[in-house]
């Protein structure tokens, strides 16, 4: 029986099969297993894992998280040329993979018993699925390594006084700690992308460390960013008339000056502001 060492390279079996990247679906490949290998070792110690896959494609990174040892890995596709592919993949690896064909935007990790993600996101819906991940209660994830576009990346961990810094980052900040980890140049995927990505590292905060109210978090950022070059006193007025609260006072109780912009604040000052609500 063949091990995932014996399976034909990835160029090989794309070609063998006759397939090819349908852009409609994002499909850019990762065919360097130099390069997937590094992405599955972000994960870290995987023996005792279940992982999830979105995406897998022709099975570059699936068979990279195999090697490194997974004890199990799910991987959600929804183009159905790549089953046949991941399925020696499957047999390879003593089914330790298991193949669902679908939207990775409908299934419930938490329902599979799904610790940790690995995914390099179609980038049409990879920020729908983090917010989804990053808003699951209780969080089913210890560590999320997903690849999208850099400008994607940056958003994630951005602080106060990036350009990139926004809605994305205070979420993120309020359930996670998160880096990036490695810059994926767009001439390594399979057919290059416009733009370069990047890999960014998730690892979920102590539960004490975690800001629980996220709805409250996303209502007030999305007043204030939604007209972000407004001062807070302008940009956050009908969120306070909504709660009741005075402005000025609620703003300068979280330690934030009304004449602020939303791009100033800080994840934590944000927090307050939705504690005290
Ligand atoms: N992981 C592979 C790699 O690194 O070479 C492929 C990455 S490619 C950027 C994105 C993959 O996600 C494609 O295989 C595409 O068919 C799949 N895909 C797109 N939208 C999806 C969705 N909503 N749910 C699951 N898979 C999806």
């Amino acid at each position: 029986m063949s091990t995932l060492s014996d399976l034909p390279s990835l160029a090989a079996t794309l070609a063998a099969n006759g397939l090819r990247a349908d852009k409609r679906l994002g499909q850019h490949f990762l065919l360097d297993a130099n390069i997937t290998d590094r992405i599955a070792r972000l994960t870290g110690d995987l023996t005792d894992v279940h992982v999830m896959e979105i995406g897998p494609g022709p099975g570059g990174l699936t068979r990279s998280l195999l090697m490194c040892g997974a004890k199990a890995v799910t991987a959600v596709e929804m183009d159905s040329r790549f089953l046949p592919l991941l399925e020696d993949v499957a047999r390879a690896s003593d089914n330790r993979l298991t193949i669902i064909e679908g939207d990775g935007l409908k299934v419930d990790p938490a329902t599979l018993g799904v610790t940790r993600i690995a995914a390099n996101l179609p980038y049409n819906v990879g920020t729908k699925m983090l917010t989804n991940w990053l808003t699951s209660s209780p969080p089913f994830w210890d560590r999320l390594v997903l690849m999208f576009q850099k400008e994607v990346a940056e958003r994630v961990v951005a602080r106060p006084g990036d350009s990139a810094y926004g809605r994305l980052a205070i979420l993120t900040a309020a359930v996670a700690s998160s880096h990036i980890a490695m810059s994926v140049p767009a001439h390594c995927f399979t057919p290059p992308p416009k733009v370069d990505s990047a890999v960014v590292v998730l690892d979920l905060l102590p539960k004490d460390q975690r800001f629980k109210d996220l709805k409250t978090l996303s209502e007030i950022t999305a007043g204030a960013f939604n007209q972000r070059r407004k001062m807070l006193r302008q940009s956050l007025k009908s969120v306070a008339k909504r709660h009741g609260v005075v402005l000025e006072d609620w703003l300068r109780g979280a330690g934030i000056e009304p004449t602020q912009r939303a791009e100033t604040v800080t994840p934590e000052q944000w927090q307050a502001l939705a504690k005290t609500i």
